[in-house]
């Protein structure tokens, strides 16, 4: 057990649309006013990854031109980091263009972006609409039932192989691909999800739960009336 989080933000210029870097502020946040330390790298481009030096991996979501810059990179100098980092049980958490890459491919017409394969999943980029829109899903991570609310903008469908576990269950929004009812990926501490916000400062629950696993520690509570706010109306706004 650490009393430092140490995060690594994965291509953090290229991997951070809707404003998804405000999700290490939330984590930042949530440790510092726990008197928890917290430390920020990050690996970008050609830099290799130290899949020791973090307890938390974190990559946004991104255009379809960025994904491509970063997903054969991504492969080439994180893929082993990536997966023994899982194995020791880091916290892996992929948003939207983040999320898509932590799969096995994502196809675009006759384009292939290769992913790192942490979970067994593909996405397709198909002719259809785009799925925009408010969206909420009910989740289990392993304290009970909760919401996890956000907003998803993905031209990607993304689909689970049968032994994977979604992040949970569609209460409004479209999910995955707008089909099945589910959204996001869970499997051990490897988290992946369509939903921005950003997503940890709409829903801080999931970001104390995502400390809690990334240093097997149990989090003392907040005040989280601000927090709590900001959770209801994403909520609102998902008709949930
Ligand atoms: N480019 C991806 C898609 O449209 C991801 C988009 C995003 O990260 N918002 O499916």
């Amino acid at each position: 057990m650490s009393a430092t989080l140490r995060v690594c933000a994965l291509y953090p210029e290229l991997m951070n649309i809707y404003a998804d870097r405000g999700n290490i502020a939330v984590l930042r946040a949530r440790c510092e006013w726990r008197g928890l330390g917290f430390e920020l790298g990050a690996s970008s481009l050609g830099e290799a990854l130290d899949s020791c030096a973090h307890d938390l991996f974190y990559m946004g979501g991104g255009q379809d031109r960025d994904q491509a810059a970063v997903a054969k990179d991504m492969v080439a100098t994180k893929r082993d980091a990536l997966h023994r980092a899982n194995e020791r049980g880091a916290v892996v958490l992929g948003v939207c263009g983040g999320y898509q890459l932590l799969g096995h491919n994502y196809r675009a017409g006759d384009d292939e972006i290769p992913g790192v394969g942490l979970v067994d999943l593909h996405t397709v980029r198909g002719e259809g609409e785009r799925l925009i829109g408010n969206c909420a899903i009910e989740t289990d991570l392993g304290t009970g039932p909760r919401v996890i609310a956000g907003f998803e903008n993905h031209g990607g469908r993304t689909y689970l192989g049968a032994g994977e576990r979604p992040l949970g269950r569609v209460l409004s929004g479209h999910g995955n691909n707008g089909d099945d009812g589910f959204e996001g990926v869970l499997r051990g501490n490897v988290i992946g999800t369509y939903l921005h916000g950003p997503l940890l400062p709409k829903n801080v629950w999931l970001a104390d739960r995502l400390i809690e696993l990334a240093l097997e520690v149990e989090l003392r509570p907040l005040d989280d009336r601000m927090e709590e706010a900001a959770h209801a109306s994403a909520r609102r706004a998902a008709g949930v």
